[in-house]
């Protein structure tokens, strides 16, 4: 099933002539709850990952004094998944309380100082994702995490690999997994992906001053929030990042090894489309999304189940050298 982003409701290029030459390309990638292999594309899934290559792992000091047992999590949602079809007045039976009991947090006694193997976020492979960034003969992109987001630095351990899929002979399976993690918000329930390239425009804070003026008077004039029709909302590829600054620069951030502009690689995104769907993202099969909502569980426009706290996780790479590490930013989404 493919999902296809409405028309959209407003032409910002037809309102700020300015923008015409400011629309760029981003995938959405449209994560709905499914079983993928490693053969496929997906957030949460398991990744083609070689059987002779050591696993990522996190070695940062976590000051977390709370953790929650993954397979207990894991147990959980798919038990979540199977109620969510049941009638709504049939109570939870004392064996299945008690699978949800098991997922809920547990105090540990000292901060958690085991070295973290990463959690698996997503695997692209290029032939699903239009305009996916990927060195020369590599066709794959694989995304992992520590499932602590609490590092002394604030800034989430975040690995990023390419590959070339013929190249992995002998998977590792299973690969190594944390047995803990800090919050269930942090690991992706297991999503298909079904990828869409359209159009995005500059959020309001990264345009230039020119016509951020112009923009701030139409948004008090017309009650509208810009950025709602300009940002593809969701987890996306590409497109436009959305960087605050102190300096107010609307340049995305300087690769750290070079210092050259960044580009938008990956975000992680909140829901995908807003309750009142002013911005016109939510796709066209997912028209009765919002009466079906209360029902579906995980709802239709957050079926990963990620929550980093109102803030988006954006991953840059530097178009220099697929070799220099990614730049990592936390931003609270502002419309
Ligand atoms: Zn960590
Ligand atoms: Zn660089």
């Amino acid at each position: 099933m493919t999902r296809t982003t409405p028309p959209r409701p407003l032409d910002l290029a037809v309102v700020f002539p300015e923008l015409a030459t400011m629309s760029r390309k981003v995938t959405r990638l449209h994560p709905r709850t499914g079983a993928p292999t490693v053969a496929d594309s997906s957030v949460g899934g398991p990744l083609l990952w070689p059987k002779d290559e050591p696993w990522p792992t996190c070695t940062r000091s976590h000051e977390v004094y709370e953790v929650v047992e993954l397979e207990a999590v894991r147990v959980a949602h798919h038990l979540a998944v199977a109620l969510s079809s049941r009638p709504e007045d049939e109570p939870r039976t004392p064996e299945e309380q008690a699978v949800f009991d098991r997922s809920s947090p547990k105090e540990i006694d000292s901060p958690y100082t085991d070295p973290v193997p990463l959690l698996p976020v997503a695997q692209l492979y290029a032939r699903d994702v239009p305009g996916l960034p990927v060195p020369d003969g590599s066709d794959l992109l694989q995304i992992l995490w520590c499932p602590f987001m609490d590092h002394d630095d604030e800034i989430p351990a975040v690995h990023v690999r390419w590959r070339s899929a013929d190249q992995v002979t002998a998977v590792l399976a299973p690969p190594p997994e944390p047995t803990v993690i800090e919050l269930e918000e942090y690991w992706p329930a297991p999503c298909v992906l079904h990828p869409e390239q359209v159009s995005e425009y500059p959020a309001a804070n990264q345009l230039p001053t020119a016509v951020a003026g112009g923009v701030r008077a139409w948004e008090e004039e017309t009650g509208r929030h810009y950025s709602e029709f300009a940002v593809a909302p969701g987890w996306k590829t590409g497109g436009w990042g959305v960087v605050t600054s102190d300096d107010d620069a609307s340049a995305h951030p300087p690769c750290g090894t070079c210092g050259a502009e960044t580009e938008p690689l990956f975000t992680v995104g909140l829901s995908e489309w807003n309750g009142d769907n002013e911005g016109g993202w939510r796709p066209v099969e997912d028209a009765d999304a919002d009466t079906a909502r209360r029902r579906s569980y995980p709802p239709l426009g957050d079926q990963t189940l990620i929550e980093l706290g109102d803030e988006e996780l954006q991953i840059y790479h530097c178009p220099e050298s697929y070799e220099h590490p990614p730049v990592i930013a936390r931003v609270y989404r502002t419309l």
